[in-house]
């Protein structure tokens, strides 16, 4: 193929316990996902309810990812960084119109993610009705450690996940608290686009995000899906 220039290298994650890869083709990402999340944020009225699950994405070059700490760098024009700790949902397949029945059959396996967020940007954007591109999809804004695969982890739909800021907890919630299933949430992206293999979804974060700052040693888990460790520089 004659290209202008060399092809950017292939964004790609981990798989724990293997040498093999996770080959990132597409980033979407789920908002208030958890009711004490939207509470925080003003964006849930208790009487209301869920509301139908709404979805924005990062550029596949966003993410960061392996095993091990990792660096990232604090990006420009922000003075507010939020930490969102939330699952991944990493798929193997893809589909349109898959039923939420069929969804399990798509995943490949779970990582631990960071959808990092320019909170003041986004506040902004809200305001002026503008899209959150800029304050969600900045370069190194998809944070994820090692994918352990649906053989090892099994299809987490309870469990522990937490956040620690230079070792004290931040964020704590519990998988079940997820307005939407991983199951419904893949039936119902299938149904505005076609999700192919090497998507990644981040499926929402519990409440208690705030700011970070360079320096700041952040470590998060989620129960029988891992641990992820990065550095703010
Ligand atoms: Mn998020």
């Amino acid at each position: 193929m004659n290209f202008v220039f060399a092809p950017h290298p292939v964004t790609s994650l981990p798989v724990a316990g293997t040498d093999q890869r996770f080959p990132v083709r597409r980033v979407f990402c789920v908002g208030r996902n958890y009711a004490d999340h939207a509470r925080e944020m003003g964006a849930l009225d208790q009487a209301e309810g869920r509301e139908p699950p709404f979805f924005f994405t990062k550029p596949a070059d966003a993410v960061v990812a392996g095993a091990g700490e990792l660096s990232v760098k604090y990006p420009p024009q922000t003075a507010n960084l939020h930490h969102e700790i939330e699952m991944v949902v990493a798929l193997g397949a893809g589909g349109e119109n898959v039923s939420v029945e069929a969804a399990k059959g798509l995943i490949f396996g779970y990582a631990v993610g960071l959808d990092l967020t320019r909170r003041d940007m986004q506040a902004k954007a809200k305001e002026k009705s503008h899209p959150w591109d800029m304050s969600k999809g900045f370069d190194q804004s998809a944070v994820a450690g090692e994918i352990s695969p649906v053989a090892v982890s099994g299809y987490p739909e309870s469990g522990r996940i937490w956040l620690k800021v230079n070792g004290q907890v931040r964020q704590e919630g519990d998988l079940s608290a997820m307005m939407w299933k991983v199951a419904d949430i893949i039936a119902n992206l299938s149904t505005l686009v076609r999700l192919e293999a090497g998507d990644l979804i981040y499926t929402g974060t519990p409440a208690g995000v705030g700011a970070i700052v360079p320096g700041d040693l952040l470590e998060a888990g989620v129960d029988k899906v891992g641990t992820l460790r990065a550095r703010i520089v």
